[in-house]
């Protein structure tokens, strides 16, 4: 079946849902999304939404923009930094305005919390920069943007599954998804598209993210030759239950929770003598590796399983029942354990990707290092690489980086599309999609993939983790590509059309086996130490040869690397010591 629209959104999540609304306003919009929309993995984000309002303590988004940049570790590009930064305040007052329900101080206003890296006055002091909605404020703004999404008359396809991209040259002409409850291929023709497909955090055995965020948008542009930005950059959040991998947000730190080791010492001390348990994720997670190397941590029962405590019992009851709701039934459930009562048995876990689809300050989606642009091609949130972040995200910045940039890829098509025509339909479109699907359900004998998956997950946590070294990650590289080889025999057990939920998690290890494959060859290229990128061999950043963006081209089973100057029009990079 072919469908018309002058903007296709693949996802849901609040990237997507922000770019619908805004592209809406002139354009016939449709949102494809291979979940549910309210499912999407911004409903999980729990800590807040950083913006400068300054409600509680002085802020002003200059401070924030300084700290986002020097957060990722100088790599950022300080032109969109200053742009998330500002636009953040009227994004949150949006949000607002369409029925968000924030937390208030006692005279009314949106009340703000403390988040890591998070400064007063260029890294004097931790300052109160995160709005939220208890710990649910992902989930309230899915639930602002799609019931507003729903009154401009977007279009939903639920539980359609994206396949690949169409393009004309430089130009995207539309996609192909197949429809879950029919297992029918769709092809939707539109003069824009835009990815917000989420992050990728499945490659690692134990990780925050959903199920759901296998990469399928990257991996899919990828294979149509479409560079990935930065890919070695990949965030280790410090603070996952223990052993699953299920996030405790950095909010109970924000409230004043904080680390033990097995001595009972605050070992933050030594790491980030001014923000402690503040400082960002990249300095926390390798600080809790070396406690843990240097015999600190809490002994585990198995090789690589100890741990170290989260403290939130001094915050008492009522702070812990009002602000962090949530998080205390992960515990109870997960740990039987109460944080009002006892530490919460922590260790780092697979978070975000600050790599992605590559793209300038309109959500248009780059073709190389040097300006090029994709016709009609658009990217948001974490599929995408605007780059704010850098080398290593702020907590809360993502949902900002959400809203401003999904907002301004949306603001930029429905502009574009009222002088923009349908490109031309290929007879054979969803052919490729077609073939593949054949192969996978032809019924001759083929490894499961969920056996490459978990090979996947184990290489990506041991070799391409919070510490790498160029031994572990030639051998990483190495032993993806035979998996990426494997995969070509694979077949699913499950040969029906409706429902084949086999089928579509075979399709995303493959996606997951692409961005492993590219992310531990970036990796591997990178030989510094930056951000969330720590190498062992290459233990001091540099930036000398090292302070330009990477761009890695997918062809086949070679990755082509390029790169990308930096925007630094508005900070000169420092040391960076909190
Ligand atoms: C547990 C957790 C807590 C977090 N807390 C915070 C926080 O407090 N503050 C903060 O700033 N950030 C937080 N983050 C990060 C932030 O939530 C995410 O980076 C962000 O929500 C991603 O939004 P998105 O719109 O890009 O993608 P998502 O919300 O992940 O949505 C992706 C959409 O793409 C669709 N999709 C994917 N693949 C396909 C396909 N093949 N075909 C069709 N549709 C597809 C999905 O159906 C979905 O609708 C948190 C992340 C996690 C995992």
């Amino acid at each position: 079946m072919t469908h018309e629209y002058d903007a296709v959104i693949v996802g849901g999540g609040g990237a997507g849902l922000y770019a619908a609304l805004e592209a809406s306003k002139t354009a016939k919009t449709a949102v494809l999304s291979k979940l549910y929309p309210m499912r999407s993995h911004t409903g999980a984000a729990q800590g807040g939404i950083g913006a400068a309002l300054g409600n509680v303590e002085e802020d002003n988004p200059e401070w924030h923009a300084f700290d986002t940049i020097k957060g990722g570790d100088y790599l950022s590009d300080q032109d969109a930094a200053l742009i998330l930064a500002e636009e953040a305040v009227h994004a949150v007052y949006d949000l607002e305005n369409r029925g968000l329900p924030f937390n208030r101080t006692p005279e009314g206003k949106i009340d703000q919390r403390r988040f890591g890296g998070h400064t007063r006055n260029f890294g004097e002091a931790p300052v109160r920069r995160s709005c939220f909605a208890a710990d649910r404020t992902g989930h309230m703004i899915l639930q602002t943007l799609y019931q507003q999404c729903i009154k401009n008359e977007v279009a939903f396809f639920d539980e359609f599954h994206l396949l690949d991209v169409l393009f004309e040259g430089k130009k995207c002409t539309g996609v192909i998804a197949v429809e879950l409850r029919s297992g029918e291929l769709h092809t939707f023709r539109s003069k824009a598209v835009l990815f917000a497909t989420g992050g990728f955090g499945r490659m690692f055995k134990i990780t925050s993210n959903a199920f759901a965020n296998t990469g399928d948008g990257p991996a899919v542009v990828a294979r149509r030759g479409v560079p990935l930005e930065d890919m070695e950059f990949y965030q280790i959040h410090p603070t996952g239950i223990k052993g699953l991998g299920i996030l405790i947000s950095e909010a109970v730190r924000g409230e004043g929770g904080y680390f033990r080791n097995r001595d009972n010492e605050r070992f933050m001390e030594r790491y980030a003598p001014t923000l402690l348990d503040l400082a960002p994720r990249d300095i926390v997670s390798r600080a809790i590796m070396t406690e843990i190397k240097n015999g600190r941590g809490m002994r585990g029962d198995r090789k690589n399983d100890d741990w170290v405590l989260l403290d939130a019992t001094h915050l008492g009851k009522e702070v812990i029942q009002a602000k962090l709701p949530d998080i205390t039934s992960f515990c109870r459930t997960y740990l039987g354990i109460d944080p009002i009562e006892k530490p919460i048995p922590v260790q780092p876990t697979a978070h975000y990707a600050m790599g992605g689809i590559p793209t300038d300050l309109h959500g248009r989606v780059r073709s190389d290092g040097e300006g090029g642009i994709y016709e009609g091609l658009y990217a948001a949130g974490e599929c995408a690489c605007v780059s704010v972040h850098g080398a290593n995200r702020l907590g809360t910045n993502s949902l900002v980086d959400l809203v401003v940039f999904g907002r301004r890829a949306g603001a930029h098509i429905a502009e574009f599309v009222k002088g923009a025509s349908l490109g031309a339909l290929r007879k054979d479109a969803d052919g490729p999609a077609r073939e593949e699907i054949a192969r996978l359900t032809d019924g001759k004998k083929g490894t499961h993939a969920g056996r490459l998956r978990d090979r996947m997950e184990d290489i990506m946590m041991n070799k391409v983790g919070v510490y790498r070294t160029g031994k572990e990650l030639t051998e990483a590289i190495a032993e993806l590509k035979s998996l990426r080889d494997e995969y070509r025999e694979v077949r699913v057990q499950d040969r029906s059309r409706a429902f084949n939920t086999d089928l579509l998690e075979t399709l995303e290890i493959k996606n997951l086996l692409d961005l492993s494959y590219v992310t531990a060859t970036a990796a591997g290229n990178r030989k510094e130490s930056r951000g969330a990128h720590a190498r062992d061999d290459y233990p001091e950043r540099d930036d000398a040869n090292w302070l330009k963006h990477s761009l890695s081209w997918l062809d086949g089973d070679k990755v082509k690397i390029g790169y990308k100057p930096v925007d630094l029009s508005r900070w000169q990079p420092k040391p960076r010591t909190y």
